[in-house]
């Protein structure tokens, strides 16, 4: 399997220890340039069974090692995390573009979301902007 030196050190870094499913989902998280779903991550996987990858993406979310995507679709879409995002302390505050054409939805590592001030007695609690457009590779 490729990606053998970079699987080991992010699970050894986010103290997981290496399994197989492991092991491929995040394989396929590094060579895939925009976010997946459950559903994504079990059509390219199709012999793993869908309990093991759902608690997979749950552990590595928790770990620091992918997080959420939001585009405005009903499944929730996971991208591997670049910033240095551990155990309970997520680190990704960048947008997410989603494309009309080819309906991928991909980080904007350094393009942060601007931060919204609710109205006197708003209690905001949370806040979720992406962007919607075509992408550079549907684009050119
Ligand atoms: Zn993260
Ligand atoms: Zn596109
Ligand atoms: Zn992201």
């Amino acid at each position: 399997m490729k990606n053998q030196a970079v699987i080991e050190d992010l699970l050894q870094k986010h103290e997981l220890r290496k399994t197989p499913a492991r092991s491929e989902i995040l394989s396929l998280y590094i060579d895939t340039p925009h976010a997946m779903s459950h559903g994504d991550v079990e059509s390219q996987l199709d012999e793993m069974d869908r309990v093991t990858i759902y608690r997979t993406l749950a552990t590595f979310e928790e770990k620091g090692i992918i997080h959420r995507a939001y585009d405005g679709g009903e499944a929730v879409k996971y991208a591997l995390c670049h910033s240095e995002c551990t155990s309970h302390n997520h680190n990704d505050e960048h947008l997410h573009f989603s494309c009309n054409k080819c309906n991928n939805t991909y980080c904007l590592e350094g393009y942060s979301i601007p931060q919204v001030k609710a109205p006197e007695g708003y209690q905001m609690e949370e806040i979720y902007l992406f962007a919607r457009g075509v992408c550079k590779n549907c684009s050119s």
